[in-house]
């Protein structure tokens, strides 16, 4: 095929010369990919496998507008916005023409940490303050700025300290949150309400020892964390709570954005507000690196009036450019919204019929093409089925379906799939799910009797999906951010 080296010599390699922290997905037995098509993966026997969790081939793997764009502007001229580019400005026009007013400020950068990075240099040097409120389970990047603000990272054992500038606010998961229906037998609204005036609490503790907030930065929807659906009004709530203490709303649209949600180009559209600073990147560039930050005018001065000069070597070059452009093209010309609402309603609603047929699946939630399976071992006191995850995620790998699991006890199971999935593709994940989901009914294998044994499996140890269920072990699962 493809790549000429056997499997064994990539894996020694890999071992020998990258950094063990570079997780694989599958570590005990991990893919090689070396060629993709739209919603498929093959590997290097050319075993076909369909890609549920890729969100940055947003438009499809490979789509040959957006590589015939990369290569024609790759032979055109590659450098740096120093110089007056069309693909640049038309970019630019082009995403602030799907943004509400006054979002009409571009800064192209090379990834979504960098992007994340640059809102809080913007909100801080805008606000002169310091202090950031960040939803507990939140992953903003990798950069050390963006650690600071990632309690995904922070809550590890091992992870590093939270810097005291650095703020949690409760996630607004309804399921297993801090406020939960239908425990707490109330509306949505009131629960949405009770998670804003968690923040609504720290901005007044911010704003009476330190004189005001920074910024509040959260993911639209949460993807890291559990692909949770915050409730209505939530982000409207806490929004006016972070305004009135003076603070920057920042949406991180970074896995969210360009139309997964299906109904909007934009997750924070489907909360009805107006961000001050949002940022993009994965499917930005189709699986090539390129992510922005757009702002207000005013936030954009603030940064300009520093009299120091905003330079980024890749940062908007004419490839990345014309490749977002060509994304962009695409979404359009094949109406990627439409069939996320439409395939994405379809694959809830099948999902959604798994939960009056197995035990373990105890809430389905999700919007478009952005769908998460939240798997327990008991429904009343909603215990996280960490293994039975790990399990299926291993089971749907068998049967050349690759999906991931998430959370903070990585029990949901999190769809995510390029745009251009089918109701066929839908139909075909949730039948197998749902095959896999009978076995573990089944009474050979006793769910609850389950170990969670503390073991590190070798790189390139073989092991079965029935070795991996007694083996599981939530320190060394690999999460698809
Ligand atoms: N924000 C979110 C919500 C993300 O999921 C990620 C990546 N998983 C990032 C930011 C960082 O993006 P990148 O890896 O491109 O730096």
């Amino acid at each position: 095929y493809l790549q000429s080296m056997p499997k064994s010599e990539t894996i020694r390699l890999r071992e020998k010369h990258v950094g063990a922290a570079c997780q694989l997905f599958f570590r005990s037995s991990p893919l090689k990919i070396v060629r993709g098509i739209a919603q498929f993966m093959y590997d290097e026997t050319g075993e076909r496998y369909l890609d549920c969790i890729n969100n940055v081939a947003h438009v499809g793997h490979c789509h040959p507008h957006v590589v015939e764009a990369g290569r024609n502007q790759m032979s055109l001229i590659s450098t740096n916005n120093r110089y007056l580019h069309d693909e640049l400005v038309i970019l630019a026009e082009r995403l602030v023409k799907t943004m509400p007013e006054p979002l009409s400020v571009c800064f192209f950068v090379n990834s979504g940490s960098e992007a994340n990075d640059l809102a809080l240099r913007l909100a801080r040097i805008h606000t002169k303050k310091k202090d950031i409120i960040t939803l507990d389970h939140a992953y903003h990047g990798h950069l050390t700025s963006m650690i600071d603000v990632s309690p995904y990272k922070l809550n590890l054992p091992g992870g590093p300290e939270k810097p005291e500038w650095v703020h949690v606010a409760p996630v607004p998961d309804i399921y297993r949150g801090k406020y939960t229906y239908p425990k707490d037998s109330q509306s949505e609204e009131v629960l949405g309400q009770k998670y804003a005036d968690e923040v609504g609490k720290i901005c007044k503790e911010i704003s009476s020892k330190n004189g005001g907030v920074c910024a509040f930065i959260a993911e639209s929807l949460q993807s890291c964390g559990g692909q949770i659906i915050p409730p209505d009004g939530y982000l409207k709530s806490v929004f006016e709570y972070v305004r009135e203490a003076d603070g920057i709303c920042i949406a991180d649209e970074v896995q969210v954005g360009f139309g997964r949600v299906g109904t909007h180009m934009w997750a924070f559209e489907t909360q009805d507000v107006v961000p001050d600073i949002v940022t993009m990147g994965k499917p930005m560039g189709n699986g090539h690196p390129v992510a922005a930050v757009i702002t207000t005018p005013e936030i954009a001065k603030s940064f300009a009036d520093t009299g120091i000069e905003y330079f980024n070597t890749y940062g908007g070059n004419p490839v990345s450019c014309a490749i977002a452009n060509a994304v962009l093209d695409v979404i359009e010309e094949e109406r990627l919204l439409e069939r996320a609402a439409r395939v994405g309603n379809h694959l809830l609603s099948r999902c959604e019929k798994l939960k009056h047929k197995h035990r373990l699946v105890g809430d389905v939630r999700g919007r478009g093409l952005f769908v998460g399976v939240e798997l327990v071992t008991d429904r009343e006191r909603r215990t996280p089925a960490t293994a039975e995850a790990k399990h299926i995620v291993n089971r749907m790998r068998e049967e050349k379906i690759l999906i991931s699991r998430d959370g903070p006890d990585s029990n949901v199971l999190k769809f995510k799939p390029p745009m251009v999935f089918s109701t066929q593709d839908a139909d075909r994940l949730v039948d197998t799910l749902d095959r896999v989901l009978s076995e573990l009914d089944d009474e050979r294998i006793p769910v609850k009797n389950i170990k969670l044994e503390v073991l590190v499996t070798p790189l390139n140890e073989e092991t079965s999906s029935k070795d991996l269920i007694l083996k599981s072990n939530m320190k060394q699962s690999v999460k698809a951010m």
